[in-house]
């Protein structure tokens, strides 16, 4: 049996004093039969991560450099995420795809990084509202897996969660259906059985776009969805914790 999982992203959003507030609410989540984490900007995970400490919580950055180290003015390498206790990497968010051009093959080497360096990949794939209004959501996140299931082998996609999020439906307040969401992870679960059907059968697929309390649990308890990647309704510590235990 797959675990759910609950991943929160804050985006470009905190301050230390909404922080510190956000870990009292949240430090004491009981939820042991779930993974759970929350990704804030880089500067705050120190106080996360010491937040933390004595939590289910862990603690996930929204980005890496798919540089080792060295001069890359303004990257952050997975070396030093590890260091500060981060335990889990975002890759290939569809803002960082749309506003930084991130490809398919930037993607892959940002994942390779976070695996190699003993963390745990949460890699989104989705396509936007003309792709799907062409018909073409299967295709399009096809392609974004399919570099990913030739390249990486079978022990590094251990550490590898995949989240769809359509992109139509982040920060948007327009959550795909739960027959839409279910019908996707579907078929990104076909494409990994394809590959190999032990591997299908372990990854653990997230749902994102526009999670909240209120939809939260019908989205969960489709077969193919294995909980959620959860942006704008994670700053909030009780829709947040809702959520958690939904
Ligand atoms: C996200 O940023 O990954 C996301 C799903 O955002 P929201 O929940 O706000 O749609």
């Amino acid at each position: 049996m797959r675990r759910l999982m609950i991943a929160g992203n804050w985006k470009m959003n905190a301050a230390s004093d909404t922080t510190a507030a956000w870990l009292d609410a949240v430090v004491a989540v009981n939820a042991p039969e779930r993974d759970l984490v929350v990704c804030p900007p880089f500067p705050y995970l120190g106080q996360v991560v010491a937040g933390l400490e004595q939590s289910q919580l862990q603690v996930g950055a929204q980005n890496c450099a798919s540089e080792d180290g060295g001069a890359y003015t303004g990257e952050v390498s997975v070396a030093m995420l590890a260091d500060v206790g981060c335990q889990y990497v975002i890759v290939g968010h569809s803002e960082r795809r749309a506003l930084y051009a991130e490809s398919n093959e930037l993607v892959l080497a940002k994942t390779r990084r976070v695996l190699t360096a003993g963390l745990k990949a949460i890699v989104c794939v989705g396509e936007t509202l003309s792709e799907r209004q062409a018909g073409h959501a299967e295709q399009v996140v096809g392609q974004q897996l399919s570099l990913l299931l030739s390249e990486l082998n079978t022990t590094e996609w251990q550490a590898v969660i995949i989240a769809y999020e359509p992109v139509w439906a982040i920060g948007t307040g327009e959550t795909a259906t739960p027959e839409q969401a279910q019908a996707v992870h579907h078929f990104i679960r076909s494409q990994l059985a394809a590959r190999d059907v032990g591997l299908a059968e372990a990854t653990q697929i997230l749902y994102g776009g526009s999670v909240k309390a209120d939809n939260a649990r019908e989205l969960f308890s489709q077969p193919d969805i294995d909980g959620g990647l959860v942006g704008g309704a994670s700053l909030d510590a009780d829709q947040f914790l809702k959520i958690c235990t939904a």
